[in-house]
């Protein structure tokens, strides 16, 4: 199909033109209108059809000229509620918002990549859904699913790729298994007996109670759990009583668990069952009752043995040997909703650059990328989508 990496060089500023103009006009979740008219646009421009979804999302959808199964291409495109501290020409024009997380990237690549692969239609055996995702920064993927994205057509497959600052320029990270953190959020609330300090034993302390419960939950990670299976519980907010000579009532504490592994109920950790059962221990252990409520904001984002396969022979042919490497980190992506219902891959496409300032870490308010990485991300998309029908077509015959 022709000299790719050539058409990308053609077609170099337009990408890096998409870029900065998403990235002056930052929108957050759900509330994407413009950037969806400017990618509803760009697609329909290139016979792609396209049309909205889940609110402010976009699908579009590429037929090859051959029959084949159906590859879905996902980018994100919330921005956060962060006011830019860049002084660029093309900063942020949205007060207190700011494309902090390289989204504004991911849809310059995708767009550029239906470009390219849209001028090659007769090289396609399968059908490509190219897929824009709103309100990633909030499980946005989940409303996705639910209005169906998966399916008509049926999706067979999904590559997802974020642009990496904690990874050097010119490497990409392609990695089995889990890549990032399942997250739960918990709160829990301690009652005990409010009383007088003078007097603690006609009282139930919570106060005593919340402090060895911060303490107690940590053997899960530490004793519980393999120390090969990262799992991290952390408490971010502590409240409970109003004068230093008062036992109160209650304490509340909120925070995170995070486990790099699927740790449901059925496999051999389970966090949250372990989790649950230390607190109830705890509370009991100082005669308070609990109130605990957990809530699961991400899976873990697990890619797909086969598709990373597929992936890193794919990345041969964009990048050096040595700049394919593996990681897998405990921030969460709601793309897990995606490679928990289809064979997926997830990649990270490095932005590092210590001389250009664009090794900051993701969603610090001065966060930059390295823009003359954009054409390998590119680049991936259109070989991973070819690669993928050529395998699939093999296996089938
Ligand atoms: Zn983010
Ligand atoms: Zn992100």
């Amino acid at each position: 199909m022709g000299n790719i990496r050539q058409r990308i060089a053609e077609l170099n500023q337009e990408l890096i033109d998409l870029r900065r103009d998403f990235h002056m006009h930052p929108e957050l979740g759900f509330q994407e209108h413009r950037t969806a008219a400017v990618v509803e646009t760009y697609l329909n421009n290139l016979g792609i059809h396209a049309e909205r979804v889940s609110k402010t999302g976009v699908v579009g959808l590429l037929k090859g000229t051959k029959p084949g199964p159906v590859l879905m291409l996902r980018a994100d495109m919330d921005a956060l509620p962060l006011a830019e501290e860049n002084d660029l020409p093309y900063r942020s024009k949205s007060t207190g918002i700011s494309h902090a997380c390289g989204h504004d990237a991911h849809m310059a690549m995708l767009l550029v990549a239906a470009r390219i692969l849209s001028e090659h239609r007769e090289a396609l055996a399968g059908t490509i859904k190219f897929v824009f995702q709103p309100d990633e920064e909030v499980a946005g993927a989940i409303r996705m699913i639910e209005d169906g994205i998966l399916e008509n057509p049926r999706v067979d497959a999904a590559v997802g790729m974020h642009i990496w600052s904690p990874l050097e320029s010119g490497k990409i990270s392609i990695t089995p298994g889990a890549v990032m953190a399942g997250l739960d959020v918990f709160k829990i609330t301690i009652h005990g007996k409010g009383g007088h300090t003078g007097s603690p034993e006609s009282a139930v302390d919570p106060i005593l109670a919340a402090a060895n419960l911060i303490q107690t939950v940590q053997l899960i990670q530490t004793r519980e759990i393999s120390h090969l299976k990262s799992t991290i519980i952390m408490f971010g907010k502590i409240s409970g009583g109003t004068k230093s000579n008062i036992i109160p009532e209650k304490v509340e504490l909120e925070g995170s668990i995070r486990f790099l592994y699927e740790g449901g109920p059925d496999s051999v950790e389970r966090p949250i069952e372990r989790f649950r059962r230390v607190v109830q221990g705890v509370c009991e252990t100082h005669q308070c009752t609990c109130d605990i409520d957990i809530h699961t904001e991400n899976i873990p984002l697990v890619n797909d043995d086969g598709m990373v396969r597929l992936a890193k022979s794919t990345a041969k042919k964009v990048f050096h040997g040595e700049a394919i490497v593996q990681g897998s980190y405990l921030a969460s992506e709601d793309f897990s909703f995606y490679s928990s219902r289809v064979p997926a891959v997830f990649m990270f496409l490095g932005t590092g650059n210590a001389s250009k300032r664009t090794n900051l870490p993701h969603h610090n308010s001065c966060f930059n990328i390295d823009e003359d990485t954009l054409r390998f991300g590119v680049e991936m998309y259109i070989r991973i989508a070819m690669d993928y029908f050529t395998s699939v077509d093999q296996r089938s015959t």
